[in-house]
């Protein structure tokens, strides 16, 4: 405490798999890490249900259980983690001030930034249902595709993410219907090539999704063509909503370079930031790959970062 206000080495915003990655490496360092884990504990992963691709779990893990697991990894070591949020930042000075939502102040050496990324949804009725139990709803193909080996999906959305998740699944599944809003794709051309060379993808153009059927999982979607007012049916039994992401980094305000979709710029292969002391990690960062082992990955070198950091000003 200085002053009443409390002073940390290395605070960790964020308890996603890079949060609580960095927190590993920060406690077994002596960097005594302080990690607030924001509104959703466990980030995206705790809207998932099995994950298949994440290395060491052979036999496939829940999402939630992987990050009850992160988080004893992280508090074995001597991380205080506290249930709250971080509202306001200022990285004005040596000293970082961050304010929680109680509006208490603390100062820190070394900030981690690992506050994630939030997929857009559509906000049909049972889409946060059936996304949340496994009942066939995804925002993720690379995540959950395999599920539906052999199956009829609808992926929405026409932007890069939209055709690389129809062009994905396009080689698992029997059938991808892609429900395009305009009569044309923002995707990059390279893209919609693959996705209109793909003999198992139908581009259903001028139309949106406008009801999920089923009881407990997907059993259908209920499309409408805004132009001509056409509804159908499609049978199918995934549903992949991909009209982007949304980084979780307002809160950093102009303090913090980023690109124009919001996502922080870190110095290339570093998780340093255009502030010193500041390290950036996880999806809050990355545009490109957004897997839970990419976020840990990156979570790692941001607290080898900061070590490097605190100890090149004598801190640690
Ligand atoms: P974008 O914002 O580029 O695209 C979102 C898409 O979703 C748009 O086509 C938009 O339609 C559509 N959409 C938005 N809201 C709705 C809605 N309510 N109903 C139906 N459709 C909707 O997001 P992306 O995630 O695709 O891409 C984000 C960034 O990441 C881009 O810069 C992209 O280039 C990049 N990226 C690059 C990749 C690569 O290079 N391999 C892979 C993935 C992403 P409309 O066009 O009508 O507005």
């Amino acid at each position: 405490m200085e002053n009443g206000i409390e002073h940390v080495k290395c605070l960790i915003i964020g308890s996603g798999p890079a949060g609580y990655t960095a927190a590993v490496y920060a406690a077994r360092a002596n960097m005594n890490p302080v990690l607030f884990t924001g509104p959703e504990i466990g980030g995206q992963l705790m809207i998932t249900t099995d994950v298949e691709n994440y290395p060491g779990y052979p036999e496939g893990i829940m999402g939630p259980q992987m990050m009850e697991d992160f988080k004893k990894q992280a508090e074995r070591f001597g991380t205080d983690i506290r249930m709250a949020m971080i509202t306001k930042v200022d990285f004005s000075g040596p000293v970082h001030k961050v304010w929680t939502d109680g509006n208490v102040e603390i100062h820190a050496d070394s900030v981690i930034i690992s506050t994630g990324a939030s997929a857009k949804w559509l906000g049909l009725p049972k889409e946060d249902e059936f996304a949340r139990n496994g009942g066939g709803v995804s925002a993720c193909a690379v995540c959950d595709g395999f599920f539906y080996r052999g199956q009829d999906v609808v992926v929405v959305g026409a932007g890069d993410t939209a055709a690389e998740e129809a062009t994905y699944l396009s080689k698992l599944c029997k059938n991808v219907h892609m429900l395009v809003r305009r009569d044309e794709m923002r995707a990059s051309k390279i893209m919609q090539e693959r996705v209109l060379k793909a003999e198992n993808i139908t581009v259903h153009w001028n139309t949106e999704a406008v009801e999920i059927l089923g009881e407990s999982t997907v059993e259908g979607i209920r499309v409408k063509n805004n132009k001509t007012g056409d509804s159908q049916v499609l049978d199918v039994t995934g549903f992949f909503v991909a009209i982007g992401h949304k980084p979780n980094t307002d809160i950093f305000g102009d303090w913090l370079t980023k690109d124009e979709t919001g996502y922080i710029v870190t110095n290339p292969d570093r998780t340093t930031t255009n502030v010193e002391g500041v390290f950036a990690s996880g999806d809050a960062q990355d545009h490109v790959y957004r897997q839970a082992v990419t976020a840990a990955g990156t979570g790692c070198m941001a607290a080898l970062d900061a070590e490097r950091y605190l100890a090149e000003k004598g801190i640690i």
